[in-house]
């Protein structure tokens, strides 16, 4: 059996980063940036004011000096003529510094009669005015990839890019597998449960930038499956749940296997999620994942996540975080364990059940708590490795 760690890196093989494809700004948030995008424009475009008051001339600065008002600068309307000795220009935040002006008195540091002021505070060093391109200049990149947050919306938008090239979503086509299945919102027979996997998982990928189609449910039949199969063809990655074990009724291996599947591997040490396979089948990579519903969640974030990582062309890792144990765990056997853990101010606590079918765990947990295979018992105050939920 495979560890985790080459399980990833077997599946990390199977894919390649999506073609790329041009977004309107205000559809580019959280989508992948797959190209660097320079500013056409100095931003502010021309000295501006900071602050309300008036502009005139640095040297002129001294408590009780009267100057005469000759204008105004607001907002997107510049004085055009330029300020002399003796004068200043009335200008609000945000309007360009007329010539002949190096220095905005703030307005509650004058008094103003008619067109005189007075400068009744001494209004100190700060000029009050922003340079041209102090905050951005022609040319300044917002490098790629990376995944665009609103703070980055708002720079594109200042740099004035109306449309941002990005990464295709990569498709995943889902499926559930299981005679014990049904949708939710459908009447369950007395021996069915509700398919939950597919749902979590759909959220969880749709959250990392993929466009996910959940296929229908297939039974436990090989012409059901091998038809479900065949509405996943053109997605990227093909992600079945369940029927990946060896029981009579687990039916993925086989199938695929006549579907002419490539197999990277089956079978990976881990807890939960042991019966994991994947391979090259019709172009498109394929993931089996456990169906027991924490095992299929797990290996989501462990396995699937990365490799939609790398098909949108970012640098694919699994970032561990540090925290302290506040309950002492006893060892961990021969597989890496994820357990489902609460993790808050830097202590974390580990469920005491950890079955694989409580998804009501899950939803409690914030953590995963990652011990390596063989770990000793640890006490409580030794520092372990959790990935966040
Ligand atoms: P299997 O891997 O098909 O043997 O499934 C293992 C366990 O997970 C069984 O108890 C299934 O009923 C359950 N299971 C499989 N697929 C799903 C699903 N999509 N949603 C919820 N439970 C599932
Ligand atoms: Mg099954």
């Amino acid at each position: 059996m495979i560890t985790v760690e080459e399980a990833r890196k077997l599946l990390l093989d199977l894919v390649t980063p999506v073609d790329t494809e041009q977004v309107p700004l205000a559809l580019a948030a959280r989508r992948v940036l797959a190209a660097d995008v320079a500013a056409t424009r100095d931003q502010p475009p021309f000295a501006a004011s900071s602050m309300d008051g008036y502009a005139l001339k640095s040297a002129e600065v001294e408590r009780h000096a009267m100057l005469k008002v000759i204008g105004e600068a607001a907002a997107g309307h510049r004085y055009g003529g330029q300020v002399g000795a003796g004068q200043a220009v009335r200008i609000f935040t945000g309007a360009p510094v007329p010539d002949g002006a190096d220095f905005v008195v703030i307005q509650e540091d004058v008094e103003r009669k008619g067109d005189l002021i007075t400068i009744r505070n001494q209004p100190g060093d700060k000029s009050n005015i922003r340079p041209a391109g102090a905050d951005f200049r022609v040319g300044q990149i917002i490098s790629s990839p990376r995944i665009l947050r609103p703070e980055d919306i708002a720079l594109l938008a200042a740099m004035n890019t109306p449309v941002v090239p990005v990464r295709r979503k990569p498709v995943v086509a889902l499926i559930s597998t299981g005679d014990e299945l049904v949708m939710p919102g459908e009447e369950p027979g007395p021996d069915q449960i509700i398919a939950s996997n597919t749902f979590g998982l759909k959220a969880m990928f749709e959250e990392a930038c993929a466009h996910v189609r959940l296929l229908p449910i297939a039974r436990d039949t090989r012409g059901s499956l091998a038809t479900a199969l065949d509405l996943a063809s053109g997605a990227d990655l093909v992600v079945t749940v369940g029927g990946a074990s060896v029981g009579d009724h687990d039916l993925v291996g086989d199938v695929t296997s006549g579907l002419g599947m490539e197999r990277a591997f089956y079978k990976v040490r881990m807890r939960p999620g042991k019966p994991l396979m994947a391979g090259r089948l019709n172009g498109m990579a394929m993931v089996g994942l456990p169906g027991n519903p924490v095992s299929a969640m797990v290996c989501g974030h462990i396995f699937v996540l990365p490799m939609l990582q790398k098909l949108l062309g970012l640098n694919p890792q699994v970032n561990f975080h540090r925290a302290t144990l506040a309950a002492s765990l006893s060892a961990n056997g021969p597989r890496e364990h994820y357990m489902r853990a609460t993790v808050e101010n830097g202590q974390i606590t580990a469920f005491g059940d950890q079955d694989s079918s409580l998804l009501s765990i899950l939803a409690q947990a914030n953590a995963l708590l990652m011990r390596p295979p063989d770990d000793p018992a640890l006490a409580e105050g030794n520092q372990v490795l959790y990935l966040p939920l």
